[in-house]
Parts: C-alpha cells; structure tokens; sequence
C-alpha cells in the first residue's frame, strides 16, 4: 500500500538548542532524516518546509504573558521569580538564544503537517521537531516550551471541528496535552507510559480519567519499570484498538518519544526496536480504519540521539510512506557518514539484536501487572459502561 505522505522539516529545527551538555538534542531529527534519504525512502518532493506559528497559534494554548517571557528569556536575562513562575531558566528548560523562534518554528511545523492532512494535500504527515508534550498554559516543563501537540488540536478543533484522538507513547506522561483537554469530550487523549512512581512528571495515574464533560476521555497505563517489548506492545494495542472503537476519532495525532527503549539513558522501560516498529504499524492500521487515513505524528523524548532514535523514528516515515517497517541492513553509508561523530558504535541493522534484550527475572510479576492496568484503564470503554457514566 503507498500512501501520500508529507515529511515537514527544516535546519531551523537545529535551533532549539538548550546547550551542548543537554540530553534534549534536536540533531536527532536530523539523523533521522539522513538515514530515510540514504535508504531511498526519502527524496525532495516528500519534504514541506514548515512556517513559523503565529504569536495568535500560540495563544490558541498558551498565556499571552508565557508567550511575552519565552521572548525576553532568548535576548536577555528573566529575574529569578520569573524564572520560577515561568518555568524558564531551570535545569531542565534553560533560556537560549532566539527561543521563541525556534520554538515557534516547531509549532508551526506541527501546524504544518495538521494542513497538510486536514487540507488533503497528503493522508499522513510527519513532524519529528514536534511533539513536545510537557509544555504547560503558562510554564516551561521537562525540556518542553510551546505545547505544539495542545496547540494543533485547539487548531484542528478551532478550523476543522473534527474529533481528535491523541495518542503519546512516550516514557514519560503527556502530562501537558491531557490537562489541556481534560475537561473536552471531542479530545481523547491516551498515554502509555512508565509508572510516575519514580519518573518526572509524576502524574498518569490510571484514575486520571478526566472531568466534567470530558469525563471518560483521558485514558492513562503507567506500566511498570523493567517493562519489555512483549507486555508494551500488547498494553499498547489492546488499548488503542478498545479506544479508537470506543471514540470513532476523525484525525489521529501521536507523539513518538522513542525513550522507552532499553538503551535510554532517562527512563526505566527496556523496549527494543520491536515496540517502535509495531507503534507506528498500528497507529498507521488505525487511522486508516476510522480516519480515512488522517494521521499526523510527532517526533518527542528520546536520548540515545544515535542508536535509537533515527532508526525508530525513520520506521514511522517508512510506514506512512509504503504501509511496512524496514528490516535488515541499514545503508552503510549512514553509518561512515556519523560514526565518527558518535561516541558510540552506531548499529547495522533495522531491528536491535538479541543481545541487547536484558534479562529481567521479574518479567511475569511485570507482565501481570500491566494487564491489571490495562485491564482497570479500558473498564469504561465498553459502550454500556459508557451511557452509565
Ligand atoms: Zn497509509
Ligand atoms: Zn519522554
């Protein structure tokens, strides 16, 4: 199956840059992206160059007065109770030159890749610049400055009217997309996730389920730390199957962290490539069959910038492009090209060797787990249960 795809990037990406020590590297979009076009996946005419968001798309989620620090915060110094309020300047959101283009070049990426789909000019797109799920109304979070996912679905809601289901596979809690609809019947947002028990941001607990009319629309699995390839994926597809059925969504919108994997310097899951080839193969399924196709995705987490990411995040472009993930060897001059750049020995192939799979002797008491949350996140999806609720 070929399906039209567009693939939104451009250099501008690279500018969000916290500094050279931080984890958060945008040069994975670029490996990502280099890897496609060595490997014939990707050629000029897939690539759309993306806008900057406007300061009234920002608005669409944000505080005016953010919006106004995030400015001041590229040029100059905020005070310290700025700092504070604002959620700039921290640890993990340092100011940086120009940060609120860079910023905004995101978004407008994200924005980018909504037109693209809801204007019919391809069935899927891909910004891996975006998905930046922890920005808050009104602070900076978790490496996190525009909320571009809470952006574009108040855009998709504002100028389409169409119902979103936003899925986030991300390790960590897409914490600030589920707050920004927490409340709206019309957004379903569902997050797998590594239990917050001992990982930022805390929250994704499975009795977030919502409030008011949007009470039954926030679907949570904190699954365990440990967890591998086999209980993820099978969390991962029972959810979003129950879900899509149970909320008939018209566009679906994912966030792609790729942090879960094993190899991932931030978090506690030990998933191989073979939870980042099924993500996008189902996501690709589902918004097929209730969507027409209508399927946006965003890059996210993810800190082994050169083992892990390109080769996950490549999969998504290869799925949206001929309906299958790659396998076998990866182009050799992908590797000559980086290896010399990375300080670690870059992989050959599309899936991740056996020896890389742990040994976790607690592996059943894990999977038992998860199916418990599983079981206790989708008890409202069954349509009876529904009209009682
Ligand atoms: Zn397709
Ligand atoms: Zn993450």
């Amino acid at each position: 199956m070929t399906c039209g795809a567009a693939f939104i990037y451009s250099t501008k990406f690279l500018d969000y840059h916290f500094h050279s020590d931080h984890p958060f590297n945008q040069r994975r979009v670029l490996l990502s992206k280099d890897l496609l076009e060595k490997n014939k996946l990707l050629s000029k005419s897939d690539i759309t160059e993306p806008r900057m968001a406007t300061e009234d798309e920002l608005a669409l989620f944000h505080d005016k007065v953010f919006i106004n620090a995030v400015k001041r915060a590229g040029t100059s110094d905020l005070s310290d109770d700025e700092c504070m309020e604002y959620g700039i300047g921290t640890e993990d959101t340092p100011a940086f030159p120009n940060m609120h283009e860079a910023s905004s070049y995101l978004v407008g990426g994200t924005l980018t890749a909504v037109d693209s789909v809801l204007q019919g000019k391809s069935e899927h797109a891909l910004n891996l610049g975006g998905g930046l799920h922890h920005g808050f109304k009104r602070k900076a979070s978790g490496f996190c400055v525009y909320n571009d996912g809470a952006i574009a679905i108040n855009y998709i809601r504002q100028n389409y009217d169409l119902k979103v289901l936003y899925v986030d596979t991300d390790a960590h809690h897409g914490d600030g997309v589920q707050w920004a609809f927490y409340d709206d019947p019309n957004v379903c947002t569902l997050s797998i996730h590594e239990t917050g028990r001992y990982l930022f941001p805390g929250s994704g607990h499975i009795n977030e389920r919502g409030i008011k009319e949007g009470h039954g629309y926030s679907f949570n699995l904190p699954i365990d730390a440990f967890t591998q390839d086999e209980s993820f994926t099978q969390t991962y597809e029972t959810a979003l199957r129950e879900i899509a059925d149970f909320f008939q969504p018209d566009v679906i919108l994912t966030q792609n962290g790729a942090d879960a994997h094993v190899n991932d310097p931030l978090t506690h899951l030990c998933a191989t490539m073979e939870t980042f080839e099924q993500i996008p193969l189902l996501a690709h399924k589902i918004a097929h069959q209730y969507c027409n196709g209508r399927w946006i995705a965003l890059g996210g987490g993810g800190y082994d910038m050169w083992r892990v990411v390109p080769r996950a995040w490549a999969q998504i472009w290869s799925v949206m492009k001929t309906g299958d993930i790659q396998s076998g060897d990866l182009p050799p001059d992908w590797q000559s090209e980086w290896q010399s750049k990375s300080p670690v020995t870059l992989p050959v192939t599309w899936h991740d060797e056996k020896q890389i799979i742990p040994n976790i002797p607690r592996k059943d008491d894990i999977t038992e787990k998860n199916d418990k949350v599983l079981q206790s996140a989708l008890k409202y999806t069954n349509n009876k249960l529904n009209e009682m609720l």
